[in-house]
């Protein structure tokens, strides 16, 4: 489902990421972890084309990176990415936020996408909510809304960078619940995260980078119990 073959990014002379390659199957929970600045985010919006690689290949979801819009646009209703920041637009209801995009990039019918909407929003524990204006709500609820915003486009992959490092540990709690659900229901994801409870958990497999190069990779479990590389041992153990 996502493949990603020697990618290097540059941003000016600095080489971000150094020839990244990964593969994630259809149905595996992938979690990138590694200190600030190796490159994790950068990773993540190079596979939704937020950035341009400088050289190497990436495929989603069935899609080919590529420079071309249209090509670029089918690929990102596949992918769906969320932040930490969950940018919901104020002045609509949560209900047109998730409406939105789906009525807009994918011309779905008012009816279907209200629909959609109100079955996104149930998953994530919102029903209620659906009138409610974005400041009417905590952050982990906004946050849900931002992932229910994402699934309504009804995505093959979705991408998450620490969404949840901007909250509380109780909201904390919420947001990775649901997400938690997403990979039970199947969902193909790779999360960027700080919890490294829930990696070990959640994620089939980890990916631990180290100055823009996957450092270490393997079965998540098997990873936090033996780290191989003294680099991963002192990052676990510093518990960022
Ligand atoms: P963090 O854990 O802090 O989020 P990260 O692993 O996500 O870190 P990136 O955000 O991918 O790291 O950044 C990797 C490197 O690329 C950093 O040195 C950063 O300063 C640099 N960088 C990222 N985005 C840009 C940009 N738009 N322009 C210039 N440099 C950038
Ligand atoms: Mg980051």
């Amino acid at each position: 489902e996502v493949i990603v073959e020697n990618v290097h990014k540059s941003f000016g002379t600095v080489e971000v990421l150094k020839g990244v390659s990964l593969k994630v199957k259809k149905g595996e929970v992938f979690a990138l972890i590694g200190r600030s600045g190796s490159g994790k985010s950068t990773l993540l919006r190079c596979m939704n084309g937020l950035e341009k690689v400088n050289s190497g290949h990436i495929e989603i979801a069935g899609h080919a990176m590529s420079r071309d819009p249209a090509q670029l646009r089918k690929l990102r209703t596949d992918v769906g990415i969320v932040f930490q920041s969950y940018n919901l637009f104020p002045h609509l209801s949560v209900g047109e936020n998730i409406m939105l995009a789906p009525r807009i990039v994918r011309n779905v019918a008012k009816s279907e996408a209200r629909n959609t909407a109100k079955e996104v929003l149930k998953l994530v524990g919102l029903s209620e909510k659906f009138d409610a204006y974005p400041d009417e709500l905590s952050g982990g609820q906004q946050q849900r809304v931002a992932i229910a915003r994402s699934l309504a486009m009804q995505p093959k992959v979705m991408l998450f960078d620490e969404v949840t490092s901007a909250l509380d540990p109780e909201l904390t709690e919420e947001v990775l619940s649901v997400m938690e659900q997403l990979a039970r229901d199947g969902m193909t994801m790779i999360l960027v995260t700080h919890e490294m409870g829930f990696a070990k958990r959640v994620a089939t497999r980890t990916i631990f980078m180290h100055q823009g190069t996957i450092w270490e990779e393997g079965a998540s479990r098997e990873m936090f119990a033996n780290p191989r590389t003294p680099e991963m041992r002192q990052f676990v153990k510093s518990d960022v």
